[in-house]
């Protein structure tokens, strides 16, 4: 793939923009269909050869930080499934124009193209921002 000029990099970006404003519902989270052993003693899913049970279908989502599960039944998956299709186009969608900004930031600011195995460009040196002024410890340091 040639590295793209601002004009091929723009139109792709116009592209991504168009197929975002295109999307509708998008549920936070990711679902996962499960099978499950329960781990009574006279049930048949562990037997040889195993029958879980399931599938189940889990919704994983973050809520204020933390992880909540919810195990939807498959009238709630079939009625909410394209709203996850919509998420996960949503996802696909920010990875290509992540992908394609640090191409674009890459050739706008004439950083060298990092591939594994060759050796890493010099690095700039950050000029050093300096921190607030330390306060003086005592009393009788401070200015009158
Ligand atoms: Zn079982």
């Amino acid at each position: 793939m040639p590295p793209p000029d601002d004009h091929s990099a723009a139109q792709a970006r116009a592209a991504i923009q168009a197929a975002l404003a295109q999307i509708g519902f998008c549920p936070p989270g990711t679902i996962t269909i499960r099978h499950a052993r329960c781990g009574k003693p006279r049930c048949a899913c562990p037997a040889d050869p195993p029958s879980p049970h399931g599938p189940y279908t889990q919704w994983t989502r973050t809520v204020k930080g933390k992880t909540v599960t919810r195990l939807l039944t498959p009238a709630q998956y079939q009625a909410c499934a394209p709203r996850f299709a919509n998420a996960r186009r949503l996802r696909a969608l920010t990875a290509e124009l992540q992908a394609l900004s640090l191409q674009e930031m890459a050739r706008a600011e004439g950083w060298a193209t990092i591939t594994p195995g060759t050796q890493a460009p010099p690095r700039t040196k950050l000029a050093r921002v300096p921190n607030h002024p330390i306060p003086p410890k005592t009393p009788g340091d401070q200015p009158a």
